[in-house]
């Protein structure tokens, strides 16, 4: 028995967020057997919920000290401003869906390995994103697209431009249809109508945001997403793995956390003081862009160097 539960806690894993990085691991480490419990600041979003329009700007903008609970949230910091996606889902809520491969140039950059032919090395995960995100070409072009063309051609780079690939899905526009991308083992689908309203969320259910694909299928096999609550502390204990302090609630990525425990969790949820009836996380994985404001090790974004540990 005992060995048993050790077997439980050493497949355990806290996804810090839901957004690519988190949730394309959430799947695969789940289809592995790893238990894997997904923690994010933000809500959880149905279609109907998106805004309208971007006057509905509560329904746009994070700022849960106003009330609102949107899908972007902007921080501006003295060097640095940023517009980054919140919710479940991440960024894919808020993003465009442009889809592409990188040129071999970018390949050819000091931070790359020469030694390696990462074109050819990571296509096959390309393919794979792709797939899983349901990449497709924008089949109509529009006035945009005429204009670009134009000014391409007026600088001689005529033969750059192509239609853009796009993980939203072209049936029939404003119809919904049966999963057409898992066979079967994912959520319906509707046609894009071209409303051009993708960063402010699609409430027609026609951008394959990560909700629809990986963090669907992560959920269809058991892993706990919890919205509205971050973490905010990352204990490492002496048997290698780690305690978690989290808060909840809207205004959870504001509030402070004491990492002792006494008052980061008022409501008496937060992972770290569960920790007798839960065995502490194996591995913990972060978002790629980490919280930058602080770095003390306890803190989600002073532990990337010690991603997966333990898996
Ligand atoms: C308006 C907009 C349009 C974009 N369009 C495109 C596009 O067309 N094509 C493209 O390739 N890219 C696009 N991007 C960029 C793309 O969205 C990001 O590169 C991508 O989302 C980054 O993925 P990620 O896994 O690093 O984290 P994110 O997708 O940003 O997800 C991180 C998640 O972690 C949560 N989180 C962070 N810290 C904590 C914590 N301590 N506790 C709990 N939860 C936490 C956040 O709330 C967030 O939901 C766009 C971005 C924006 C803002
Ligand atoms: S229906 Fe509108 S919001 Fe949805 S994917 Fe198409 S253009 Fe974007």
């Amino acid at each position: 028995m005992t060995g048993s539960v050790e077997r439980v806690s050493e497949r355990e894993v806290l996804a810090v967020g839901s957004g690519f990085g988190e949730s394309v691991a959430a799947l695969r480490l789940a289809e592995k057997g790893y238990r894997v419990t997904v923690v994010e600041t933000g809500r959880r979003w149905q279609q109907q919920d998106f805004a309208g329009s971007a006057w509905q700007v509560h329904r746009v903008l994070w700022a849960p000290w106003l009330g609102w609970q949107g899908i972007l949230r902007l921080r501006v910091r003295r060097r640095l401003v940023a517009l980054t996606g919140i919710g479940v889902g991440g960024g894919s809520l808020a993003y465009a869906g442009v889809h592409y491969r990188p040129d071999a140039d970018v390949f050819r950059a000091a931070c790359w390995d020469p030694t390696v032919n990462w074109g050819r090395e990571l296509a096959p995960y390309y393919a794979l994103a792709e797939r899983m995100l349901g990449t497709a070409q924008v089949a109509r072009a529009a006035a945009g697209d005429a204009a670009l063309r134009k000014a391409a051609e007026a600088l001689g780079m005529a033969d750059s431009v192509h239609a853009t690939r796009v993980g939203i899905h072209f049936g029939p526009p404003g119809q919904k249809v049966a999963d057409p991308y898992f066979a079967g083992r994912g959520p319906s689908r509707a046609g894009c109508t071209e409303c051009g309203r993708c960063t402010i969320g699609c409430q027609l259910g026609a951008k394959n945001s990560l909700d629809h694909n990986y963090l669907y299928l992560a959920e269809q096999l058991g892993v706990d997403v919890r919205p509205l609550t971050t973490a905010r502390a990352l204990v490492p204990l002496p048997d290698g793995s780690w305690q978690v302090h989290t808060v909840h609630g809207r205004g959870a990525g504001q509030r402070p956390c004491d990492a002792d425990g006494a008052s980061c969790c008022p409501r008496r949820r937060c992972l770290g003081h569960r920790r007798a009836a839960a065995p502490p996380f194996a591995a913990v994985l972060v978002p790629a862009v980490a919280r930058a404001r602080h770095h003390r090790a306890n803190e989600p974004g002073g532990v990337r160097h010690r991603v997966g540990a333990g898996i």
